[in-house]
């Protein structure tokens, strides 16, 4: 029974979450939380830009969150991929062992470090 209702109250919060960034612009209302690496630094981190991202797509603008932030949007499939590894790692733990491979790792986290240089240096 705790399960099920902590599943629920997940739903909810989850249900919650979507609801509000689809009707709220993050960049128009102060209810959502500034980047503190963007408030201490003045540089973009590679997730400046996710809420906006989350806005748009929910929205349908593709090319608005596209410009919020590009790495988000090209990691969507792979979002997707290892989540479903993830639920699905009793039937193909293959398929998450090899999503989970130091150098599948080390790859995914040299491309999130070439895009924090890259959108600083170039406005992106
Ligand atoms: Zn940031």
């Amino acid at each position: 029974m705790k399960k099920y209702l902590f599943t629920i109250a997940l739903l909810i919060l989850a249900a919650v979450a979507v609801a509000t960034y689809f009707l709220f612009d993050p960049s128009q209302y102060a209810l959502f939380p500034r980047c503190p690496f963007l408030v201490i630094t003045g540089l973009k981190c590679p997730g400046c830009g996710s809420q906006r991202v989350i806005h748009s797509l929910l929205n349908g603008d593709i090319a608005a969150a596209w410009h919020y932030n590009a790495l988000m949007v090209a990691a969507i499939p792979a979002i997707i991929l290892y989540s479903y590894a993830e639920i699905t790692y009793k039937r193909h733990p293959s398929l998450y062992d090899n999503l989970n491979r130091p150098p599948v790792i080390w790859g995914i986290f040299a491309a999130i470090v070439l895009w924090w240089i890259l959108r600083n240096i170039f406005g992106w």
